[in-house]
């Protein structure tokens, strides 16, 4: 958990040193081999901070929470997605599940109908960008990410989402100037610690198996709509947590960590 421990002087040491690393390296004509050590090491840790989801060197990430139970909070990313939305609600309700659903914007204002659906069924919807630029996050003008974030906000203000808190960033990519808007915002970044990567391999067996793997009393557990067999993927985890004793909750801001 070291990683996902804020310090404020630790980001500001990083923006510092990498602010000063190219200037001391062209100062020294690159001959240096101390400075160009340390401006590869301060580009290398800004680099992770950016791109490991669960670290909070650039601001505080949520991983996980306290629980009161046996309890775990599913997160389901980058919906809705039509038809399978419209299913996957039905099933969620038929087990008493609910969760959260960090939403594209441009999406949402799309598909009014399956929102009202997540909504009126207890699940909360949150911000997950307008256009989910997942790839270029990290390097997004930060009117382009104030943008994103507002954008996103006014899809789901115009949803009827009243308490817009909560905010997961797309591939969890950090911006260096993420924090300052979202506290700007009184938003808070949601990050995850149990993973199915069910982007990338799709498998419902294999997702269940990596969430097996990593699942504890409140965690934070990301799963996707709109993928190959996504849906499958989500029921067969909640099949499986269930059998252990698991319950869906959504914490309070309270209890997040
Ligand atoms: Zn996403």
């Amino acid at each position: 958990m070291l990683f996902n421990v804020y310090r404020p002087w630790l980001r500001l040491f990083l923006l510092t040193a990498n602010l000063f690393a190219p200037v001391s390296v062209l100062l020294s004509d690159f001959e240096s081999p101390w400075i160009n050590a340390a401006a590869a090491i301060a580009h290398a840790s800004l680099i992770y901070a950016i791109v490991a989801p669960g670290c909070a060197w650039l601001g505080p990430v949520v991983t996980r929470f306290h629980p009161r139970g046996r309890e775990v909070w599913l997160t389901i990313d980058d919906g809705p997605a039509g038809a399978e939305t419209e299913y996957l609600a039905k099933e969620l309700q038929s087990r008493g599940v609910r969760a959260t659903f960090f939403v594209k914007g441009n999406r949402l204002e799309a598909q009014r109908a399956q929102a009202d659906q997540l909504h009126a069924a207890g699940h909360t919807l949150a911000n997950h960008t307008q256009t989910h630029p997942a790839s270029m996050f990290w390097w997004l003008f930060p009117s382009t990410l104030r943008e994103e974030l507002d954008a996103c906000d006014a899809a789901l203000l115009g949803a009827g989402v009243a308490v817009r808190r909560w905010f997961r960033a797309p591939v969890g990519l950090k911006h260096v100037f993420l924090h300052r808007e979202l506290a700007a915002r009184d938003m808070r970044l949601i990050g995850w610690n149990v993973r199915g990567r069910d982007g990338i391999a799709s498998d419902p067996e294999a997702v269940v198996k990596r969430v097996l793997r990593q699942v504890r009393p409140g965690a934070i557990v990301v799963l996707h709509e709109g993928k190959k067999r996504s849906v499958e993927g989500i029921l067969r985890v909640i099949e499986e947590l269930q059998s252990l004793g698991y319950a869906f909750v959504i914490p309070s801001d309270e209890q997040l960590i």
